[in-house]
């Protein structure tokens, strides 16, 4: 079953404040992904992928073309549906782990990572459970799980990031490394969670510059190419 369809993709940054100075970036990309595939984005750094990341999330409006996301029964053009609706299939359809995690003051990390199951309508106790559960197969202790994740490290923030990204089961999830910051052994268990989602059913798309993860959950790759104008 078809879950992200994106067709004629096309981005260009204007620079408003440096004259609108234009940054093409992306021009006609195309991407399909099935229930149960992971495509993984690659290409030089600078060529786009984290840019093509972000419109598919609908962060950024690409200029042309139209991105489908399966939501429910329907294909939602996340390019062009008004703001209530994007956030709608975000909460219920389309997941996105970035690089950083955005820390909200005072909140603890079990309750980070439980918000989006909560969000989904699944009762706060569960949702912790399930929050902990997760927070304790990637390694972090109790004591941490208590405490907001502002003063955690780098890999512990991108391993409460990623429970927060997996914890509500979206049928389609975009990862933007997701192990950059991890250890050899807390990144198995993020190529594990990788494969029981896409087992379930879930469509990934990735950006993965370990070729070892890459190599463990993509069959596919779509290369972005820098654009031939770019400054
Ligand atoms: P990659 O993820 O492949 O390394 P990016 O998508 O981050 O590449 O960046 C692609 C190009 O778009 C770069 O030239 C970058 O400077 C530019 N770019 C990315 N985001 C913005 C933005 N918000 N405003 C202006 N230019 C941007």
């Amino acid at each position: 079953m078809m879950m992200l369809e994106a067709r004629g993709i096309a981005k260009t940054f204007v620079l408003h404040l440096q004259g609108g100075t234009r940054i093409p970036v992306l021009d006609g990309v195309d991407l399909q992904v099935r229930a149960g595939e992971c495509v993984a984005l690659s290409g030089p750094s600078g060529a786009g992928k984290s840019t093509l990341m972000r419109s598919l999330y609908g962060s950024y409006r690409a200029d042309a073309g139209s991105i489908l996301i399966r939501h429910g029964g329907v294909m939602v053009d996340i390019a062009r549906a008004d703001p209530r609706l994007v956030l709608r299939v975000r909460r219920d359809s389309l997941g996105y782990v970035s690089q950083f995690l955005r820390v909200v003051p005072r909140v603890p990390a079990l309750d980070v990572v439980a918000e989006p199951a909560v969000a989904r309508g699944v009762p706060l106790d569960q949702a912790r459970r399930a929050a902990a559960a997760l927070l304790d197969r990637l390694n972090i202790p109790h004591r941490l799980q208590a405490l907001p994740p502002a003063t955690f490290s780098g890999g512990e923030q991108q391993r409460v990031n990623l429970a927060r990204g997996f914890i509500a089961g979206h049928p389609v999830l975009l990862l933007d490394e997701p192990t950059a910051t991890l250890d050899d052994a807390n990144r198995d268990i993020v190529i594990g969670l990788i494969r029981e989602a896409t087992r379930r059913g879930a469509a990934v798309v990735g950006i993965f510059h370990d070729a070892a993860v890459r190599g463990a959950v993509a069959r596919r790759t779509l290369n972005v190419q820098p654009h031939r104008d770019a400054a």
